[in-house]
């Protein structure tokens, strides 16, 4: 080990002589916002970090970034950091990469966490591997398993082959060890609005000047479906028939309080639009209810839903394999089971407003 601490970093980018990595402590986990509201992802990661953190008996801290973001601060503590980080300015309004990969630079530079961890969205992605390109450290994206083991080294776990096995890649030489992890794998810790800690303020190192790129305007292209948030999923694959077989989810989903979600051939096939999808290629859930109706259960779509609280499916074919990964499995025809689910739905609201 004494030897691993004086080894040199391999890539020419950075720091000339010996490093003493043993000086990386703490794990580091930048907070994704957007208009002031963070990413549920920022907490999830805080709350699967904590528990690394406590292992590691190193403290956890969270980095903030952007423009009047100040009201993050207390909500960092109450999910689990220790020491918040916070770089407030307008010059960090909305999200660059130029501009908030340097902020976790600066940070990382002078505070020295061992592990870095950012939320596997679009931007995140694209910020750490801004970031892993000027640290002399790899980068294992889109995890969906952290731990940390008796050498401290992070064992980042991911897919591979399209999700046909699972790699676990260590980081042995450099620090930080960073990864990203897709949003809705890990369970955010209960809020604890009484925690508090320690905040850094981060001034900006970089002026408007120096940024290649400006933000002119936001369109959203997920038009009123936030499938990452929603408690209750109406799932639905080939065996719903058609567009007009969404519909009839829909209507299940609106009774339900719920959203629409589908299989990557019905996106395929121009059934619904591709925000609605969920797997290995679409979206990843952690709803309380999942209702997969005429879903096989393929490995692809099962690692985007599999955490769901309660996994119903509904399924003619009692061998479909979506089965074994249910809670409640119903088989028959969706014709039949959703008008009857539907029905069953109205008549509890009925009930409860009479
Ligand atoms: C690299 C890669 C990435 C992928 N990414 C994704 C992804 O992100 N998401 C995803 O979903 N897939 C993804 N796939 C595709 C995946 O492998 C499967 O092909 C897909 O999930 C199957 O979709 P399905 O269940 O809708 O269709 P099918 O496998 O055809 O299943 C249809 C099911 O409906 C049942 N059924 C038919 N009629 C009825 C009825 N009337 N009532 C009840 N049940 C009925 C049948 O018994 C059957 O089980 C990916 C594949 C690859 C190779």
């Amino acid at each position: 080990m004494a030897e691993e601490k004086k080894r040199k970093p391999a890539m020419g980018l950075q720091p000339e002589g010996e490093v003493d990595w043993s000086q990386y402590r703490g794990i580091l986990v930048v907070v994704e916002q957007r208009d002031g509201i963070a990413k549920k992802v920022s907490w999830q990661l805080l709350g699967e970090a904590r528990r690394m953190a406590d292992k590691l008996q190193a403290p956890l801290m969270a980095l903030v970034i952007g423009h009047q973001v100040r009201d993050l601060v207390p909500e960092a503590f109450a999910y689990g950091a220790d020491q918040v980080f916070l770089s407030d300015a307008p010059v960090l309004k909305d999200y660059r990469t130029r501009s908030y990969s340097r902020v976790c630079l600066q940070v990382i530079r002078e505070y020295k966490p061992e592990i870095v961890l950012i939320g596997a969205t679009y931007t995140g992605r694209d910020l750490a591997g801004a970031i892993a390109t000027h640290v002399p450290t790899g980068l294992t994206a889109d995890c969906t398993q952290l731990d940390v083991d008796e050498d401290r080294l992070l064992n980042a776990t991911r897919p591979a082959f399209s999700e046909k096995m699972v790699a676990t890649i260590l980081c042995k030489q450099f620090k930080p060890q960073m990864a990203t992890a897709r949003p809705g794998v890990f369970a955010a810790l209960a809020r604890d609005d009484t925690r508090s800690g320690q905040v850094i303020e981060i001034v900006p190192q970089i002026e408007e000047s120096e940024i290649g790129a400006q933000v002119l305007e936001f369109i959203r292209e997920r038009q009123g479906v936030n499938l990452e948030d929603a408690e209750v999923i109406v799932a639905g694959g080939r065996g719903v028939g058609g567009p007009e077989g969404f519909r009839l989810l829909q209507e299940l989903a609106d009774a339900l309080g719920g959203v629409v979600g589908a299989t990557r051939p019905v996106v395929e096939s121009g059934w619904i639009g591709h925000e609605h999808q969920i797997g290995q290629t679409g979206s990843t859930v952690r709803s309380k209810l999942y209702i997969a109706a005429g879903i096989s259960g393929a490995v692809q779509h099962m690692v985007g839903m599999q955490y769901s609280e309660y996994i119903v499916a509904i399924n003619k074919d009692p061998e479909a394999p979506i089965f074994a990964g249910a809670h409640y499995g119903i088989v028959g025809d969706l014709f039949e089971v959703i008008p009857a689910l539907i029905a069953a739905a109205k008549a509890r609201k009925t009930a409860h407003v009479s």
